[in-house]
């Protein structure tokens, strides 16, 4: 064997350097395993006695840990692959080799590989030689045995599993609540408050009636959930943290949470890159159900009923959502907006305002995750709008563009075909020319042979002419043709758009179809302003701000200006005085209407801006009532004399009522048999009364 052995080795292998594939599949069998290691490890010295320098043998061991039935995710073998191909490697070593890979098809790459650069195999029973028909048949033989062997391996286990799983019997993992005890059999948790933790969740679902109430109260109430750690360093202990919409669906779902077994929920299967590929099954499908086989939180029946529940919710607010196709609510980018903040989809609102449906863009996957706020909302006509005015304004050039740039590749074509005609044509030019010349040199007596030869250049001459023709002919047609479709398809392109879009008959589906021809995806971001970010279907983009809408409540409002100036003429008129002296200003209320008494002072109030009454209190007048008193005479004397002019009052509002200057050392007395009109006033008279309406530069 070993003389064998050396034989195949030759100078060019020793050349080349040695490469050591150590793996182990599993994590535990890197760990318990070490024997096998230790035998892989030894090959090293098996290269080293083979004639390779120590330094030229390579390990490549970043695959421990990793199962062989598939080279993805194994960048050892990957790199295995890469150093055979470009004809690094002498010899590849390998304990049973054919383990190293547990798949036919890598491994017969391997093998292949090897055979064309020219790369031994070697093992624990010997060394190989791919491109030796022999070697190469026992080495695609283990190979086969090697995946055989694992099948057979699966099956057995696999089998076992299933008649477990249809007795109920097999020990799967346990959803928080239940723990196995020492015979195996399945128990509620012993802990208290995870028991009372799961039976608070199921009592709050009777009582509520959908998961996001669930989570919602749980999160209110400041309430933890218990939840098992699956793997890891801390396998198997309990942490306490916020119930989530996922988990408590994941809850209400598992049916053994209402002592029944179940086995084969979610199918797995190996995908083109081979990757997993979970798929939940439909409850028909499921390998076994089987109810009552241990203690549970809720009867089977309630499991059931909130099974119906649950999918009444769904159908009511839609299940995933993934990119949806268009559906017929006006909202355009329904099923392609992405939101700016987190990346989730976003999703579509409507609601309904005089008859009219206004959609709402919203991201709400992480609100309902853990029954929050929406991530953000944004008003969808407002986004529409501008999406619709940037498609309208950018088809013009954009298909303009498109369009030359069609009509000058189909031009280089007909050029290219023009040219293949004229070469044809002048193919048959050549051969009339030889026709020609052959019968020129044919012995004018030998007229069996001149005819034919006549005859035959009279034909290419023939040909040649209906080749020209032709040629001609198609050459023109072609461009007519062409250039009138051009034209129609260019004007329906830059024409047929805008009037199209902006039509009030076209379906909103329609629309939609034709947003999705052109745009990929939509981003939206709110800030101060709307941030739309539009991705077109084949890499360019843009970004538009349109202003976000003020909110009904602002959209009637008084501008700032006009408040600022009521303000101050609150000094010294009334509300109707006000109204005039505005419209004088050419200022507007907030809806664009001129201003009048009651309009000004319902402004004011609005506005929280002091009255005129509070103004002049402060500044220490004084009521009739108080006057009264002061004066000792009725409300009716004071107002008497403010007429005639013996007191000084400032009215106040637009019935004309005053409030009073205090009456200082001089007040007023009655004076009996004098009347009012003869009475000079006592203090100087100055009135700011109704009529004398003063304005303010
Ligand atoms: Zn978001």
């Amino acid at each position: 064997m070993l003389v064998e052995a050396h034989s195949k080795v030759r100078a060019s292998h020793l050349k080349r350097d040695a490469y050591l594939y150590v793996r182990q599949s599993t994590v535990r069998q890197v760990f318990e395993n070490t024997e096998s290691t230790k035998r892989q490890y030894a090959l090293k010295q098996r290269a080293v006695a083979l004639g390779w320098p120590v330094e030229r043998v390579h390990v490549i061991d970043t695959d421990l840990g990793q199962s062989g039935a598939s080279a993805v995710d194994r960048e050892g073998f990957k790199r295995l692959i890469t150093e055979v191909s470009l004809g690094h490697v002498g010899v590849v070593l390998g304990l049973e080799v054919s383990r190293l890979a547990r798949n036919c098809t890598d491994w017969h790459r391997l093998l292949e590989l090897c055979a064309l650069t020219d790369a031994l195999i070697l093992d624990e029973d010997g060394i190989y030689d791919p491109n030796d028909f022999n070697d190469r048949l026992l080495l695609g033989l283990k190979g086969t045995m090697s995946e055989a062997e694992l099948h057979f391996l699966r099956a057995r286990l696999q089998g076992g599993i299933l008649n477990k799983a249809k007795r109920g019997e097999l020990a799967s993992p346990l959803p928080v609540g239940f723990v196995y005890d020492e015979q195996k059999r399945v128990r509620l948790d012993p802990d208290s408050q995870v028991r009372e933790s799961i039976r608070l969740f199921f009592q709050t679902f009777r009582r509520v009636g959908s998961a996001y109430a669930t989570v919602k109260y749980f999160k209110d109430q400041g309430l933890l959930f218990p939840r098992r750690l699956r793997k890891g360093l801390h396998k198997g202990e309990l942490v306490w943290g916020e119930l989530c919409h996922s988990r408590t669906l994941g809850l209400l779902h598992n049916p053994r949470y209402a002592g029944a077994f179940v086995f084969g929920r979610v199918q797995t299967r190996k995908g083109v890159d081979g990757k997993a590929i979970y798929r939940k099954l439909p409850r028909e499908e499921w390998f076994s159900l089987l109810p009552g086989v241990h203690e549970g939180y809720i009867a089977f029946e309630e499991y059931e009923d909130n099974q119906h529940r649950l999918r009444e919710c769904a159908l009511a607010y839609g299940l995933e959502r993934p990119r949806t196709p268009p559906r017929e609510g006006p909202a355009l980018l329904q099923g392609i907006v992405i939101c700016g903040k987190c990346g989730c989809r976003m999703t579509v609102r409507y609601h309904e305002r005089r008859g009219t449906l206004l959609p709402q863009y919203v991201c709400q996957r992480d609100g309902i995750e853990h029954a929050g706020n929406p991530c953000q909302r944004i008003p969808g006509v407002t986004v529409d709008r501008a999406i619709g005015e940037l498609l309208v304004e950018t088809m013009t050039p954009m298909a303009l563009d498109v369009a030359l740039a069609v009509q000058e590749e189909l031009s280089k074509r007909l050029d290219e075909a023009d040219r293949l005609r004229a070469k044809q044509v002048e193919r048959i030019r050549y051969e009339v020319d030889l026709a020609r010349q052959r019968y020129m040199q044919v012995d004018p007596n030998n007229r069996l042979v001149a005819d034919v030869l006549e005859a035959e250049w009279n034909q290419k001459l023939r040909a040649l002419e209906e080749a020209q023709e032709e040629s001609e002919r198609q050459s023109q047609s072609d461009r007519l043709r062409i250039s009138a479709e051009e034209r129609a398809q260019v004007l329906a392109l830059t024409t047929d758009f805008p009037k199209l879009w902006n039509d009030p008959n076209t379906p909103d589906r329609d629309r939609k179809r034709m947003v999705r021809l052109l745009i990929e995806d939509v981003t939206l971001t709110r800030g101060g302003n709307i941030k739309v970010q539009v991705r077109f279907k084949g890499g360019t983009s843009a970004t538009m701000e349109p202003a976000v809408p003020r909110p009904a409540c602002k959209m009637w409002q008084t501008a700032n200006e006009v408040i600022a100036r009521m303000d101050k003429l609150l000094d010294n008129y009334t509300y109707e005085q006000m109204a005039s002296i505005l419209n004088e200003e050419g200022l507007y209320s907030g809806k664009g209407k001129p201003f009048n008494g009651i309009l000004v002072g319902n402004n004011c109030r609005e506005y929280g801006l002091k009255s005129r009454w509070h103004r002049l209190r402060e500044q220490g007048l004084l009521t009739v009532e108080e006057m009264a008193q002061i004066l000792k005479v009725s409300t009716a004397t004071v107002n008497a004399w403010h007429r005639y002019g013996i007191l000084k009052g400032h009215v106040y509002n637009d019935k004309q009522q005053c409030l009073f200057e205090p009456p200082g050392a001089d007040r007023p007395f009655k004076w009996q048999g004098r009347k009012l009109s003869k009475r000079h006033p006592l203090i100087e008279f100055v009135s700011d009364h109704v009529k004398e309406v003063q304005y303010e530069a």
